[in-house]
């Protein structure tokens, strides 16, 4: 009998195993496919950043490189290259996840799992079947990609992220459907290799559950790279044969309609909690309307020991969301008073310049009534910036109008991925706009942008611009 079983093995399943493991609990994990780390490490944040760190070289060396000074005699692409080094980032990272369970003695099956009753999980596999016993279960199994019948996915010519980060040729022409993280990362990757590429947004704006002006800074650096965007459209059917497909676009709230043809439509509506073949009905576990888990605070199931993290529950899809509920669990079944601030997980998107956010966007203040204050400042202003050319997009502060804490902080920009560590730290000890301005940051460097945004929110005094 292990102290728990966990089932699935992406960033939430294994994060969650390492720490029960080192609060001396033993533990099993089982993973359908062969190799461990689930989506965010075989097929979504890994190879996803190593196919945009590849294009983005392309890129500068065709695009930039020039106005540095550099010149260069033609450059190819190796697309076959490109995809075989994304595979050993993605093999080594994958083997890495191995030899961590080894290191914590953590069992590992490799089977698909379904409950036979709340503590016995049945595992089948080509070796037959076998069952073992947890006396706290972890459902970690995550997501698949949304993929409505009218657009008749057919891995080849109409394909999801996971096909398309194994294109060995550079297509020609494709048509995305969504704006929204995948369909801006991906739209990135093939943009910057040369392929022509159509974003078709329901919404009037692309990223539209982020800050409004993160998605028009963002849109006007996308237009630049040649993606071209359909804002207010939806598809409503795709046809695809052996070696291109057409996908049908109508206007929203009109009956205009047109056909793009291309060689790939690449699906990147969102993704669906995944719990096929969990057998959940037998313990009695249900989903809510968008097949999500249910959870109490706690991430137990309504099956007191059954817990449930990371994709397949409420909340942000994201790989970091999914580790920290992986260390809450093992850590409150361990006895411990652990507790996640959902408003300070901060969200990225890898394209170029990038975007990043944490707590409440501009909207969701407006809407809640909350006397707020802006403080904005663009990379263009930036020394730093100048010097490497990325001055595209700018810095939001948004700070409480009475008490100046910080509330949210949005970036576009370059390396604001990391440079948007330093909100969530001031915000996770409630800083205010007018701690973060007095804060000495380092000249040159992007973080400048950060401390002038709130000197902006602070009584309007930036001092560069
Ligand atoms: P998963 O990583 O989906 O892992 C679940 C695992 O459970 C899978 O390995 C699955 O095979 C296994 N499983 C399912 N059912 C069973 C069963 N019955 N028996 C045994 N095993 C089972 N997030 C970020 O934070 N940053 C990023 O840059 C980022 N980039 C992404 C790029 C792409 C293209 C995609 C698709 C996603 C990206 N994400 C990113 C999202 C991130 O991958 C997910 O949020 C994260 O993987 C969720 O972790 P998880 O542990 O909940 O589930
Ligand atoms: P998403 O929710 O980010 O974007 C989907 C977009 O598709 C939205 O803008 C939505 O309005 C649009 N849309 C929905 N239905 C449509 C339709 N019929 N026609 C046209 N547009 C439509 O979903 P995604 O890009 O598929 O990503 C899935 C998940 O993976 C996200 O939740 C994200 O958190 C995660 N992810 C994260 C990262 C990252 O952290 N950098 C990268 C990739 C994926």
């Amino acid at each position: 009998m292990y102290d728990v079983v966990i089932i699935g093995s992406g960033p939430g399943g294994y994060v969650g195993a390492i720490r029960g493991a080192q609060l001396g609990m033993k533990i099993a994990i089982i993973e359908k496919y062969k190799t461990l780390g689930g989506t965010c490490l075989n097929v979504g944040c890994i190879p996803s950043k190593a196919l945009l760190d590849s294009s983005e070289h392309y890129h500068n060396a065709t695009e930039r490189f020039a106005e540095h000074g550099i010149e260069t005699s033609t450059v190819k692409i190796n697309m076959a290259q490109m995809i075989k080094r994304k595979n050993e980032v993605v093999s080594q990272t994958s083997g890495g996840v191995e030899f961590l369970m080894k290191k914590n003695k953590i069992d590992v099956y490799t089977g698909v799992a379904s409950f036979v009753t709340k503590n016995v999980i049945a595992i089948e596999s080509p070796e037959g079947r076998k069952e073992i016993e947890g006396a706290k279960v972890i459902i970690a199994t995550g997501s698949k990609p949304i993929t409505p019948e009218v657009f008749n996915y057919d891995k080849n010519r109409v394909i999801t992220s996971t096909e398309a980060l194994n294109i060995d040729k550079v297509p020609g022409k494709m048509v995305i459907i969504g704006g929204g993280v995948i369909g801006l990362e991906l739209g990135s990757v093939f943009a910057r290799l040369g392929t022509s590429v159509d974003v078709v947004e329901y919404m009037d704006r692309i990223l539209p559950t982020m800050d409004g002006d993160c998605g028009k800074e963002l849109m006007r650096s996308l237009k630049k790279l040649g993606i071209n965007f359909y804002l207010g459209h939806g598809v409503t059917g795709v046809k695809a044969t052996k070696t291109s497909c057409t996908v049908t676009v109508k206007k929203k709230d009109s009956e205009e309609s047109f056909d793009i043809k291309a060689d790939y439509c690449l699906v990147a509506i969102g993704r669906r909690p995944y719990t096929d073949g969990l057998n959940l009905s037998a313990i009695g576990i249900q989903t809510d309307e968008k097949g999500r888990i249910i959870v109490d605070e706690h991430l137990e199931t309504v099956v007191p020991g059954v817990f449930a993290i990371g994709d397949v529950i409420r909340g942000a899809m994201l790989a970091h969301k999914a580790e920290e509920e992986g260390i809450l669990v093992a850590e409150y079944i361990a006895g411990g008073k652990p507790h996640i601030d959902y408003n300070l997980i901060p969200g990225v998107v890898y394209t170029w310049p990038e975007v990043a956010a944490v707590g409440k966007t501009e909207e969701e203040l407006k809407a809640s009534g909350i006397p707020y204050k802006t403080g904005k400042f663009p990379f263009k202003a930036l020394g730093r910036a100048r010097a490497s050319m990325d001055t595209d997009g700018m810095v939001k502060v948004l700070a409480h109008n009475d008490t100046d804490e910080i509330l949210g902080v949005h970036m576009v920009g370059p390396r604001v991925a990391d440079v948007i560590m330093e909100a969530v730290a001031l915000m996770e000890f409630r800083a205010s706009a007018e701690d973060m301005s007095r804060i000495s940051h380092p000249h040159p460097t992007y973080t400048e942008a950060v401390k002038e945004a709130a000197l902006a929110a602070t009584g309007n005094r930036p001092l560069h611009i």
